[in-house]
């Protein structure tokens, strides 16, 4: 075996099959769109693979739940029920394991993070309000958890990928969520029962991501006719800021060509910080190729 043959061995991952699983999971109750969770439970076979990246990834999580496991029992905390299986209205749930502090039992849920993202998860309310849904759904996944245990209150083990951190973030039971879910559930679960498709959400970056676009062939919204007098008001007031933005552009490449003059640090000056740092990146060059988008101009009318 030569260095690249053993590259390819250590970056092999376990193929990708679909799910024939007839029940919905607990983490993907909280997918924002009810005619994806419709296909995987009709159509799962239909669903194309994740990439290999996405399998990587998936993978790592699974190293960095050993990881944090292996934390806990150093820390001399005994994790108990790994893996116990719920169910729950027909959805079905593996909780990571059960922890005892201070005489309370507490279900938990382990999720790793990049560096910068676990920056941004203080709390539980940074997870609810994520920009990415599939963060999103980890709040709900653990409110099935808390319901299915019987548990007031869950730990997330929020892990960073980038060291051996963990932040805890406790959540507690929102029955009026589980309400919302268990309506969801049942809405798809008919949808199931009467064979009808959910309507398709509006397309966006899920769309884009979705294994079953193929199957559900949304319309992106730039192929379907636009009213461009409804635009108006937003070319008016791009106008009026553009003045504002090219000298915004000036005073920025201003400062920042003035103050690499100093060498690499920071530099406090009255309520602002200078950082100056060193980036080193490594550009590859990409083959040439022939790329075709649609683009748009505004000027204005000659008088
Ligand atoms: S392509 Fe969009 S609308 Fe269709 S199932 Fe997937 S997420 Fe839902």
């Amino acid at each position: 075996m030569n260095f690249r043959e053993l590259e390819e061995r250590l970056n092999k991952v376990a193929s990708w099959r679909p799910s024939f699983s007839k029940t919905l999971r607990a983490s993907d109750v909280g997918h924002p769109c009810n005619r994806y969770l419709f296909y995987r439970l009709t159509c799962p076979e239909k669903e194309a693979p994740g990439d290999i990246d996405l399998r990587q990834v998936f993978e790592e999580g699974k190293e960095q739940e050993r990881i944090v496991l292996r934390m806990l029992l150093d820390a001399g905390v005994k994790v108990e029920g790994e893996e116990t299986a719920f169910e729950w209205m027909g959805v079905v749930g593996h909780v990571d394991g059960f922890i005892l502090l201070d005489g309370t039992r507490y279900p938990i849920e382990i999720k790793s993070v990049s560096p910068n993202v676990f920056e941004k998860f203080q709390t539980i309310d940074d997870i609810r309000k994520a920009r990415k849904w599939y963060y999103k759904k980890w709040f709900d996944q653990l409110q099935i958890y808390l319901l299915l245990t019987n548990s007031e209150v869950g730990l997330f083990f929020l892990k960073n990928k980038g060291r051996r951190q963990v932040r805890i973030l406790p959540v507690e039971i929102d029955l009026d969520h589980l309400v919302e879910l268990e309506k969801k559930v049942k809405a798809v679960y008919e949808a199931v029962r009467v064979k009808k498709e959910p309507d398709r959400i509006p397309y966006c970056d899920i769309c884009i991501d979705c294994g079953f676009i193929a199957t559900c062939q949304p319309t992106p919204p730039y192929d379907l006719p636009f009213d461009l007098t409804s635009l108006l008001p937003l070319i008016e007031e791009k106008a009026e800021l553009e003045g504002f933005y090219k000298r915004y552009q000036e005073l920025d490449k201003i400062i920042k060509d003035q103050a690499k003059r100093n060498p690499i640090g920071n530099y406090e000056i009255g309520r602002w910080v200078v950082e100056i740092s060193e980036v080193v990146r490594e550009e590859k060059p990409r083959p040439a190729q022939t790329i075709k988008f649609k683009m748009v101009k505004i000027y204005e009318k000659e008088a």
